[in-house]
């Protein structure tokens, strides 16, 4: 199936909107360097049109009742699936993860408009126990208002999916800015929702100079909550904006993902899902595994093993038939490797595998494995966010869950053990939001998806994410 790229837009108050004299920029396929098409930018006009359509829309779509809400989102998890090849082959255009990585991606979004369509019909409130005769106390949950969204370039389908399908479940119009490196793709969801009947102006889709347009939007009294993904920096610089309205907020910041292997695994096993967990979308995932702490006892043929693994990935195109690792998204990944890489190497960090950029054209970067990185070097303190493996030796339990705790981050950890009081003791004393035992499998519609110190607060999915946009409200009657 081929497909054409389609034209980048602005979505504001039900109208798709471009040219116009807006600024633009180019949006760029990370596998080939090619110019897919020009992003407009919204003005300043545009994005208080959105603002104006999320205020006007907030009663009416507020006071459409839930299972209509979830009708709406549910016909928009079907065209998505329908649409699933096309919206998959422009993710991996905008992107370059693997096209199979796409088409997961689309039925994980498809999965989480079926999640919030269920959900938003269980905001329940609560009746209190009367104290006296005739009282009635009641506690009601409400929409919280129109939410501003903001989503990375890394999940362009899921991250756009996650925080539409949590505000417009509970009430909620949204106006979100997914990255202007994958446009089209969260267009595409928003055409889905389109398709599906949802009423105009409760949805607008707006691009720009990142912090221009989030500045805007945060001063805008009819913002009452953030939900933003993307880095611990500008997580904090939202929050400080947010602070002078009080909005509420939802921050999904970086990791830097510890695993702990312990001495009683089948080694193999572990090797054969954790290479793949690793260098899915090539390492720019937030909950990836990066730190593996390996038993003393495993920790040399654990480090051949996997370096012998990432050698043998095929790296290229993501459309193309095969490959099991695309490029980085864009240049800022490629200067980051080379920085935190070149650090590494300078600390006497073992390279086992990789190590350089992939000459020629895309931003491709080898399959790394890095071995015995003292803690001094920034990559042990810092997100890679990119295709890097570090293996080093842990000798006992405590020593184990001192380094994985090390950083002030908290979103996803893993350990690997057939040990039940381990696996006990790992529950109670790693510091994260969400901890994978024996897998890596630690996101789904249903379960909370967030993590704890810097890495952020709150979650999106479960029933938390509902929660998210809603807001508690106690009636008391005598
Ligand atoms: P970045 O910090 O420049 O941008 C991260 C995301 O935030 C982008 O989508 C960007 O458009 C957006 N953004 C940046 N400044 C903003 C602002 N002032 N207001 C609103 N949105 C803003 O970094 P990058 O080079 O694009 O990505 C690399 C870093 O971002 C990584 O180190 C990683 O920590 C983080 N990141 C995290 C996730 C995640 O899933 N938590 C996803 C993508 C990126």
């Amino acid at each position: 199936m081929t497909v054409n790229y389609p034209e980048p837009r602005l979505f504001i108050a039900g109208e798709w909107v471009s040219g116009g004299g807006r600024r633009t920029q180019p949006v760029v396929n990370p596998a080939t360097e090619e110019v897919l098409g020009e992003l407009p930018h919204a003005t300043t006009a545009d994005l208080d049109r959105a603002l104006e359509a999320a205020r006007r829309s907030f009663p009416s779509w507020r006071a459409v009742p839930p299972h209509e809400r979830g009708r709406i989102l549910r016909r928009a998890a079907e065209l998505l699936r329908e649409r699933s090849e096309h919206v998959a082959r422009i993710a991996t255009m905008e992107e370059g993860k693997p096209l199979a990585e796409s088409r997961r991606e689309v039925e994980m979004s498809a999965e989480i408009f079926e999640w919030y369509a269920e959900e938003g019909r269980r905001a329940y409130g609560r009746v209190l126990p009367q104290r006296a005769t005739g009282v009635r106390m009641t506690v009601l949950k409400e929409p919280v208002g129109p939410v501003a969204a903001f989503a990375p370039w890394n999940f362009p389908i899921g991250n756009p999916a996650r925080k539409i399908g949590a505000a417009l479940a509970a009430g909620c119009p949204c106006i979100l800015k997914p990255a202007e490196e994958t446009p089209a793709t969260a267009l595409e969801v928003a055409r889905a929702l389109v398709d599906a009947g949802l009423p105009q102006g409760v949805l607008s889709i707006v691009f720009g100079v990142p912090a221009e347009v989030s500045a805007h939007l945060l001063a805008s009294p009819v913002i009452r909550a953030i939900s933003f993904t993307g880095s611990i920096p500008v997580g904090k610089q939202l929050m400080k904006l947010a602070a002078e309205g009080m909005k509420r907020t939802t921050m999904e910041l970086g990791g830097h993902g510890p695993v702990l292997v312990f001495d009683d695994v089948d080694l193999e096993q572990v090797l054969d899902l954790s290479v793949p967990a690793k260098y899915r979308n090539a390492g720019q995932v937030c909950v990836s595994p990066t730190r593996f702490y390996v038993h003393e006892s495993l920790c040399r043929k654990f480090a051949e093993g996997f370096a012998a693994r990432a050698r043998a990935l095929k790296v290229g195109n993501g459309l193309e038939n095969g490959t099991q690792m695309g490029p980085l998204a864009h240049p800022r990944r490629l200067e980051a490797m080379e920085r935190l890489l070149d650090d590494a190497r300078r600390h006497g960090a073992r390279f086992l595998a990789g190590g350089e950029r992939i000459a020629g054209k895309g931003y491709f970067w080898q399959p790394t494995v890095l071995a015995d990185v003292p803690n001094e070097a920034r990559i042990m303190n810092e997100e890679p966010f990119g295709p890097v493996a570090i293996i080093n030796p842990f000798s006992s339990f405590e020593e184990a869950i001192e380094q994985a705790n090390r950083l002030p981050y908290g979103l996803a950890a893993y350990a690997f053990t057939r040990s039940a009081r381990t696996v006990n003791l790992l529950g109670e004393q790693i510091e994260a939001g969400m901890i994978g035992i024996n897998s890596y499998q630690i996101s789904v519609p249903e379960s909370p998806f967030g993590g704890v110190k810097e890495s952020g607060h709150g979650s999106e999915e479960g029933i938390e994410g509902l929660e998210a946009c809603l807001v508690t409200k106690f009636v008391t009657e005598a």
